[in-house]
């Protein structure tokens, strides 16, 4: 029986012609040319003045959050359902995280949850665009405005995706993306933050490169981190981004044959194929089991694996995470959607390379799961 991996990640455009390249010529380290070229044709791909390539989606959002210059005691408001590297840089600068439930059915930020969060110490909002659809942001934007937050975009899941026609990434004071292999494009390792305000911007560039002064270099006003992506892996994005638009296409295609294959099966909650303000690129193809289905995700995820089908579970809620909870965050508190579809929700391989012989083994395998 072979094995149906979660993801496997699509190179074979220009990868290789790429790479070659900077070995032939030498340029390995950060200091090459692709850095400039994926960082300038990423910014012109998402509609911002400013990108910087960065060396993974996570220390992406550390940046943009040192950069924002948070003082402790503010507050930032975000979701409870999102990965770790959401509020880690928060917690370690002092900062207090603000936590609001999920849609129910877009598995988003319920935004109509923010204004009630606000306070005098609010000092921004940070969406994370969850799975494929992208967060409400008209109603974000209009609190920003009336109450002068910032706001931090974590699109590291919504490469090409737009909400209302605008780019996912062109909405916060500083946006960032992730290129893990799973994510729409890929450089192995990466990361980028996108801003349009050349202040933030040149924070963010400092901020990667240790502090360096470019009069006194070694003597550091402010302490940065080496966050630089290699030139190797900026050839591999750039290769990767000129097949954006044909890999988001793929993905939707392998959404909406998911969707059909499941949609009869009346236990299973699948991703909105769209909403008011966008159609799903389904990063991945997560589903949620209902109440009446007498197993959870976990034992859910482990018949699948004996049937030779990978899967994932879905985030884990903040206030749920040991390490914030014995930091004294968020007791007594409770974000019952969230802490629902951590426990019923998982995804199914959704990778670039699937094939559609290994996604009917998927589907077959689903079923089998379901009937029982
Ligand atoms: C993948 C991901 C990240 C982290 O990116 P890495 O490159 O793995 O560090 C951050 N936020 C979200 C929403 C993600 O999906």
């Amino acid at each position: 029986m072979s094995f149906v991996p979660v993801n496997e990640p699509l190179l074979d455009g220009n990868e290789k012609r790429y790479l070659a390249e900077c070995i032939d010529t030498g340029w390995i380290s950060s200091e090459g040319p692709f850095i400039k070229q994926f960082e300038e044709q990423f910014a012109a791909s998402v509609g911002r003045k400013h990108a910087i390539a960065v060396s993974n989606g996570t220390v992406a959002i550390d940046a943009a959050v040192e950069a924002l210059g948070f003082a402790p005691g503010d507050e930032v408001i975000m979701p409870a359902f999102t990965i770790i590297s959401c509020i880690s840089q928060l917690v370690r600068a002092g900062v207090t995280p603000v936590l609001v439930d999920s849609d129910p059915l877009t598995w988003n930020m319920d935004v109509a949850q923010v204004a009630a969060r606000i306070t005098p110490r609010t000092k921004a909002i940070l969406v994370v665009h969850i799975y494929g659809l992208p967060v409400d942001m008209d109603p974000v934007l209009e609190l920003a405005r009336r109450h002068n937050l910032r706001i931090i975009e974590d699109a590291a899941e919504m490469h090409g995706q737009t909400y209302k026609g605008r780019p996912c990434g062109s909405f916060g004071d500083i946006s960032t993306f992730s290129f893990y292999p799973n994510k729409h494009i890929t450089t192995g390792e990466g990361g980028m933050i996108v801003t349009d305000d050349d202040q933030l911007a040149a924070e963010c560039r400092s901020l990667r490169n240790l502090c360096f002064q470019p009069q006194k270099r070694f003597v550091h006003e402010r302490l940065g981190w080496n966050l630089r992506m290699t030139n190797l892996q900026a050839a591999l994005g750039v290769a990767q981004l000129e097949r954006l638009g044909e890999f988001v296409q793929r993905k939707r295609q392998m959404g909406a044959a998911y969707t059909a294959a499941f949609s009869n099966i009346e236990t299973l909650q699948l991703p909105l194929p769209q909403t008011d303000y966008a159609d799903n690129i389904y990063w991945v193809f997560g589903m949620v089991l209902a109440d009446s289905v007498p197993f959870d995700a976990e034992e859910a995820m482990a018949r699948l694996g004996k049937m030779g089908i990978g899967t994932r579970p879905f985030f884990w809620p903040m206030h749920e995470q040991p390490v914030l909870q014995r930091m004294g965050l968020f007791a007594g508190e409770r974000y019952p959607v969230a802490e629902r579809i951590a426990r019923r929700g998982f995804y199914v391989p959704s990778g670039l390379a699937l094939t559609p012989e290994q996604q009917e083994t998927v589907v077959a395998s689903v079923r089998k799961l379901m009937e029982n």
